[in-house]
Order: structure tokens, then C-alpha cells, then sequence
């Protein structure tokens, strides 16, 4: 696995790659792997001649309340888990890098990036899009892999590279669980006890919803809500929101296709965020 840190040297490695004419599969992350991202990383291994990740905690996706600072970032036990992975090209680039002094470019997404998490984390999709089209630009991938587990991560970056014309294609990889149901997160590291205990309830509570989305319609969607909230109440935190969507617009459900049941809880010193699609016939 060679390690690049620059856009220049990371877009020299992966043109001499696509020359010889591989395919070029890229995995973005934070670091502080877990089995979720091996999952991804799996996936595109599987499908790719040419394994690129990447790993940066990018500053611009934080609140100024939020969990930069603190931020795992256990570099040489990440390192580990992408050697094996069979990474085969790692873009780790520092944040001078890409935010120099005089940046201010932004790609923004004003109506998908200020719903359901929008809501309670001003301006972190706008980060988010604005670090992934860098890192897409340095890398220029054939296929962008991406977790369920940030559903409406997924939809804002599918309508940014389509908007922007990239020519990636992105793949949405399921969630990678805990045997008990909780979704696999670098931030579960931050769960007290009593909260890891507790914690499985979200998705057991989501089964719940999908069954009854699954079978009726729009008061069907209501009643998932209220169920999920009826569900989570007297737990150690409160429900930001649980909301029965579509999940590529976000916005209400299409009499027809998939159905995206999203969920955010929160507690005193993080939020817990899970999510289920209803495929009206199945689920994953
Ligand atoms: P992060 O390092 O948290 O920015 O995540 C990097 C990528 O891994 C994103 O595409 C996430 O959606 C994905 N990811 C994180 N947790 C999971 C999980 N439990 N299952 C599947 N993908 C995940």
C-alpha cells in the first residue's frame, strides 16, 4: 500500500493505474475503521482492479460544538486494517492541503442538505459535498463506494456527482451491524455502558416500523413514526426525529419504489443515527 498526501500525487498514482486500464474503486473515510468500512472496502476490492481509500476528518463537516477535536484518529491500527483489506493506494492529505489559507469554494445542497439531519447539523452537508467533490476531483474513481448506514449522506453525494456531472457510479453499501442490531459507528466508542445496553433498541424499534410501512400506505408511514417515538420514549436520550421518506428526494414517499425509515437519536454527549429501507417486498 503506498500512502499519497497531496491531490497532485494521489491523481499521478491513480492515472498510471487507469492507463494499464484498471478500474478504479475509492472508499472516503474518517479513519477509525471498523467492520462497516472493511465492509465497503470488501465490496470494492471484490469489483475493482485498483483499491484506492482515503482518510481524512474533514473540519469543514463539524459544528463548532461538534467532535472534531476529539475525533479518533488511530493512524497505525488504520493503516493495519487497509493493508489487509488489500488497499492499494491510501490518500491521507493533510488539512492545510486541502483547505490552504485563501479557500473558500463551497458545493452546497440548500434543500437535501437542510432536511432530517439538516436540521440539527447546520451546514455539515455542505462540508461533506465540498470534501467528497476534492477528493473525487484528486482521485477520479470509476466507482465511489458508500454506507446505508448515512442514508442521507448517500442521497446528497448521488445528486452531487450527478449534478456536477463526475461520472462516478456510487455504490451503497448496507449497514454493517452489531450482533444485537446497533449499527456499527466510529462514535459507538463514545457510548457509556448503560447507553451500549441500551442502544440496540433503535433498530429493533425500526424492524418494527418496517413492517407496518411495508404493509399499508401513507397513514401507515404516520403510524411508523408514532411507533418509533412511542418506542424510544424513556430511553437515556430523546428522538430528534423519525421520519418515513423517500430515500433519494427525501421528501415524501412516492406511491411506488423504496421507502427510507431514518431515525436520529440523541443523547447527552452524541447523536445515534440508523435507518431502514423498505424495499415493499423486502428490506436491507
Ligand atoms: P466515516 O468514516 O464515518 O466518514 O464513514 C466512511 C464510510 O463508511 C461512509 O460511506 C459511511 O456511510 C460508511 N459506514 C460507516 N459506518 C458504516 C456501517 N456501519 N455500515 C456500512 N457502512 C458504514
Amino acid at each position: 500500500m503506498r500512502t499519497l498526501a497531496t491531490p497532485r500525487a494521489i491523481r499521478a498514482a491513480v492515472r498510471r493505474r487507469r492507463a494499464d486500464g484498471e478500474r478504479i474503486g475509492f472508499v472516503p473515510t474518517m479513519g477509525a475503521l471498523h467492520d462497516g468500512h472493511r465492509s465497503l472496502l470488501r465490496r470494492a476490492r471484490g469489483e475493482c482492479d485498483c483499491l484506492v481509500a482515503s482518510i481524512f476528518v474533514n473540519p469543514l463537516q463539524f459544528g463548532p460544538n461538534e467532535d472534531y477535536r476529539r475525533y479518533p484518529r488511530p493512524a497505525r491500527a488504520d493503516a493495519a486494517i487497509l493493508r489487509a483489506e488489500g488497499v492499494d493506494l491510501l490518500y491521507r492529505p493533510a488539512v492545510a492541503t486541502l483547505y490552504p489559507e485563501g479557500h473558500e469554494t463551497r458545493v452546497g445542497l440548500p434543500r437535501l442538505g437542510s432536511v432530517l439531519e439538516g436540521r440539527f447539523r447546520a451546514g455539515h452537508f455542505d462540508g461533506v459535498a465540498t470534501v467528497v467533490a476534492k477528493l473525487l476531483c484528486a482521485v477520479e474513481p470509476d466507482r465511489l463506494y458508500l454506507g446505508q448506514k448515512d442514508a442521507q449522506q448517500a442521497a446528497v453525494l448521488r445528486r452531487m456527482t450527478r449534478d456536477l456531472d463526475f461520472g462516478v457510479r456510487v455504490v451503497v453499501c448496507p449497514t454493517a451491524r452489531e450482533r444485537d442490531g446497533l449499527a456499527l459507528s466510529s462514535r459507538n466508542a463514545y457510548l457509556t455502558r448503560e447507553q451500549r445496553i441500551w442502544a440496540p433498541a433503535i433498530y429493533a424499534a425500526l424492524k418494527e416500523a418496517g413492517h407496518l410501512v411495508r404493509q399499508g400506505s401513507r397513514p401507515a408511514h404516520r403510524a411508523a413514526e408514532r411507533l418509533l417515538a412511542r418506542r424510544l420514549a424513556g430511553g437515556p436520550g430523546r428522538l430528534d426525529y423519525a421520519s418515513v421518506v423517500d430515500p433519494e428526494t427525501l421528501g415524501p414517499p412516492r406511491a411506488r419504489g423504496d421507502l427510507l425509515i431514518a431515525v436520529a437519536y440523541r443523547l447527552p454527549q452524541m447523536r445515534l443515527i440508523d435507518n431502514l429501507i423498505v424495499r415493499r417486498g423486502g428490506e436491507r
